[in-house]
């Protein structure tokens, strides 16, 4: 179905971390920085918008076990956990997946910049967004 499904399947090979009935850890083949790690569901589902709540449970648990694992292990000082969802976000693997990057310092090979938009209207959003 995709290029995850096709590890999960073992006919791709990868650097695998964890591995249970329902979720398949392996390292990023980009390594952003050293231990840049993904965590997948291994029923394919598209993003993480898309995936059931089991799915994202299993995976989101995995996340969490691993990632201070690999802080540990790896003598990170930081962390990002972060999932892309659709091109607009940069998703390019439509299987949802959750990167774990450690982050070593500001000035590592890793930039993620937050750069406020123009004003918006809070209260406005808030009568929009409110669930
Ligand atoms: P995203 O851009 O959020 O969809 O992330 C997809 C990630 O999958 C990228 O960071 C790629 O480097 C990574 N990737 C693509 N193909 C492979 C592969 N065969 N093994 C490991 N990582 C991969
Ligand atoms: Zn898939």
């Amino acid at each position: 179905m995709c290029i995850f499904c096709d590890i999960v399947a073992g006919k791709i090979p990868a650097y695998k971390l964890y591995e249970d009935d329902e979720v398949l850890a392996f390292l990023d083949i980009s390594q952003v920085t050293k231990g840049h790690t993904l965590i997948i569901p291994k029923a394919h589902c598209d993003h993480f918008l898309a995936c059931d709540s089991e799915q994202m449970q299993a995976v989101m648990r995995v996340a969490q076990r691993l990632g201070k694992h690999i802080m540990e292990s790896i003598g990170a000082n930081g962390m990002h956990i972060l999932s892309n969802i659709h091109e607009a976000a940069g998703q390019s693997v439509p299987h949802f997946h959750v990167h774990l990057i450690p982050r070593y310092d500001e000035n590592d090979s890793c930039v993620i910049t937050f750069n406020p938009s123009e004003k918006q209207n809070l209260e406005q959003l808030q009568k929009q967004l409110t669930l």
